[in-house]
């Protein structure tokens, strides 16, 4: 096993590009230049909607989460997100746009009362309505919903409700610290059933600590036999600032600069973790490839790197793809992460000084990064590969730029090492390529990005 084949501390999956270390608080007037000015045309709207709450943090958990937050609090935080939804509707930036997705993520959404989610809803839609919206996601944690905040989600337009699920062990859901056991799961999922939600979508992860083959088939299985329109899997990372990467054994560093399983090329220092813990990263690809042909054995297709669908003329990712083909979102809440009008935006990431700034009638941005035109075309270029496709024509079209001839080095590079194809009209990932796009993509990143942490 060399160092690069085990689970190492640090990011593997690329969300964004260019990387977020390398967006900057004092970019902030590109961002409010690009909220003042009018939407370029034809380019769809969303919005995040980030709650940052959570019965317990998870030990793999790295997001800008509170388990220690009463009700007062969240009342207070719910204050502050609406004016920021106001604050936004007031940019020039919207137009004459209605929204087209609507994404409730965090944290834990159905962290909150049905109460609370009746009032926070009814609020944000004075400003944006969504009755026209073609998805509204939902991300659920099993342990936290009852039949009627379900109903309560239903009556409020949710067409996508993603469950939390990650394993169906309760030693292994204990071993890492989330707040669901089993038995929520099949009662959370057979209430969302009932109920018809246009998609209900499963979330797995692929190498949590204590996994073993037997019980990754097992987990396989009950997913297949529960049949959601779509299951998600992620591999297990370990980034920075994680109860597991404090707590996990530190026993070799790897020279600065190595390519581990992370971004090609980080310099951070890298140090591996004890890998009794955590599953190498050639286990994880094989549980994946495992749960991928079993789901195919089912009837579903691949949609993307992570995701399959069981019906894929009717299920659509219109959040994912919208993000992945360019789209506006504003992005809500503490710490949250948006694009507007060509430019990156995050928030602030402490609650005081998210709270602080709303109540002073500011938008609460942190940092920022105006992405230049060829940039934007490798970060589309990078996130739809995770589709396992790029089509050159859309390319062609959209930047005047062809990919394949553009980009030829690394494609070449990438079809050595039995990654993808090439045609003169696309690229096309193998199974090996898909499995461990992450690991390809910074590929595509320019040099002077290629040397920097990620977050
Ligand atoms: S439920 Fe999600 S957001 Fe909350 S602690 Fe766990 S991984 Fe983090």
């Amino acid at each position: 096993m060399t160092d690069q084949e085990k689970t190492g501390l640090g990011n593997y999956f690329v969300a964004n590009y260019p990387p977020f270390s390398a967006w900057k608080e004092s970019n902030l007037p590109d961002a409010h230049a690009a909220l003042n000015a009018p939407p370029r045309p034809g380019t769809p709207l969303g919005l995040y909607l980030h709650i940052p709450f959570c019965r317990k943090r998870c030990k793999f958990c790295y997001f800008r989460v509170y388990t220690d937050k009463n009700a007062r609090d969240v009342e207070v935080y719910m204050d502050a997100l609406l004016k920021e939804v106001e604050l936004y509707r007031q940019k020039p930036v919207v137009g004459d746009r209605t929204v087209q997705f609507v994404y409730f993520g965090g944290g834990t959404p159905s962290y909150l009362s049905a109460a609370q989610l009746r009032s926070l809803c009814e609020r944000v839609q004075k400003h944006f309505p969504w009755n026209q919206a073609a998805e509204v996601t939902f991300e659920c944690e099993p342990g936290t919903l009852q039949q009627h905040k379900l109903e309560t989600l239903k009556q409020l337009g949710v067409t996508r409700l993603s469950l939390g699920i990650e394993n169906f062990n309760d030693t292994i859901l204990e071993a890492n610290g989330r707040a669901h056991l089993s038995a929520e799961i099949f009662r959370a999922y057979q209430w969302a059933r009932d109920l018809h939600f246009t998609q209900i979508n499963i979330d797995l992860i692929a190498g949590m600590v204590g996994e073993t083959w037997d019980n990754w088939r097992d987990c396989v299985r009950k997913t297949i036999e529960l049949a959601p329109e779509s299951v998600t899997i992620y591999q297990m990372e370990l980034p920075y600032n994680t109860v597991f990467s404090r707590e996990l054994n530190t026993i070799s560093p790897l020279p600065t600069g190595g390519e581990g399983p992370g971004v090609r090329g980080d310099a951070a220092p890298r140090h591996v973790v004890d890998p009794a813990h955590v599953a190498d990263w050639p286990t994880k690809r094989a549980w994946v490839d495992y749960a991928f042909a079993e789901m195919a054995n089912a009837g579903y297709s691949v949609s993307s790197a992570y995701t399959m669908v069981r019906e894929p003329a009717k299920t659509k990712f219109v959040y994912r793809d919208s993000l992945w083909h360019g789209a506006d979102m504003f992005g809500t809440g503490v710490a949250s992460f948006g694009h507007v009008n060509g430019v990156h935006v995050q928030n602030v990431d402490r609650w005081e000084h998210y709270v602080e700034r709303l109540h002073r009638g500011e938008l609460p941005l942190g940092r920022a990064m105006r992405v230049a035109p060829e940039q934007l075309l490798r970060r589309e270029m990078m996130l739809q590969l995770k589709t396992g496709r790029l089509q050159a024509d859309y390319f062609r079209t959209k930047f005047g730029t062809d990919i394949v001839g553009a980009f030829a080095d690394g494609w070449s590079q990438l079809q050595e090492d039995g990654f993808l194809t090439v045609t003169p009209s696309a690229i096309e990932l193998t199974r090996a390529g898909l499995l461990q796009v992450d690991r390809l993509l910074p590929t595509f990143f320019e040099p002077e990005h290629r040397s920097t942490r990620y977050t």
